[in-house]
């Protein structure tokens, strides 16, 4: 039995408005998960989600943050600014982020190392295309994403972090790794992580994400390489998300 405890996160991407966040959580606050959890809207709707989970032990997360310090920088949010508006988290390198804006590995491992300095706990992401599934290249795809982010930060940095395994072919596509494809690239990222720094791998929450639901998520988060999950279309119903964190303890 693993020491390291479940964490489920909710990514809502660019969805949402005032009145459809007042009512998701409304709903989350009716049934409160028991295993951490993370809520992560689109920026402009941090404070109502600090707001609305007070007094949960649930945590507000944002999607993205500059990989710089304030200054001009149009458009641009700092970790600094995340903190102050109360978020705790911040996902780091999504897939949807590497392909329509050019996000690389570099930089990805920059903007982790930045969260980290500005006081924000970061859910890194790394994941394969199906094309280099295919080809037979997922390890060393997913070893260069891991690599450029320990060329940035310490493995025991990490532990206070979480990395979330998303195979870009499994994104919102209904098409979910087994929990046998799922738990082999885990464990490929903890041994990696191990020859770095074995204490920082065993006390990395590794997350599984990639059309995780209600009727999947208990077999994956069994698998002794998953510590929980990245959440996408799933954590727009309150019930769904609460369901699948059910799934986590
Ligand atoms: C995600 O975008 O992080 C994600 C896992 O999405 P979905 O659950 O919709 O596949």
């Amino acid at each position: 039995m693993s020491m390291r405890r479940k964490l489920v996160a909710a990514n809502w991407k660019m969805n949402g408005s005032r009145a459809e966040n007042a009512r998701w959580l409304h709903g989350f606050r009716d049934a409160l998960p028991a295993c951490e959890t993370v809520v992560c809207p689109p920026f402009v709707y941090l404070s109502q989600v600090v707001e609305g989970l007070a007094g949960t032990a649930a945590e507000a997360g944002a999607q993205n943050l500059s990989d710089r310090t304030a200054g001009a920088w149009t458009g641009e949010v700092t970790a600094e600014m995340l903190v102050d508006a109360g978020a705790k988290w911040v996902i780091v390198g999504h897939s949807e982020r590497r392909a329509a804006y050019g996000e690389g590995d570099d930089l990805v491992g920059a903007k982790a190392a930045r969260a980290f300095a500005g006081g924000l706990r970061p859910i890194v992401c790394v994941g394969e295309t199906l094309a280099q599934r295919e080809a037979g290249r997922t390890q060393e795809v997913v070893a260069a994403q891991l690599d450029a982010v320990l060329a940035h930060c310490a493995p025991a940095q990490l532990v206070g972090g979480a990395i979330a395994y998303e195979p870009v072919w499994a994104i919102g596509t209904g098409r979910t790794a087994t929990p046998e494809q799922a738990q082999e690239v885990h464990a490929a990222i903890r041994a990696r992580l191990a020859e770095r720094d074995a204490g920082a791998a065993e006390a990395t929450r590794l997350l599984y994400g990639g059309s995780v639901k209600p009727g999947n998520a208990a077999e994956l988060f069994r698998q002794s390489d998953i510590d929980g999950g990245l959440i996408g279309g799933a954590s727009l119903v309150a019930a769904d998300f609460l369901a699948i964190c059910a799934a986590a303890i």
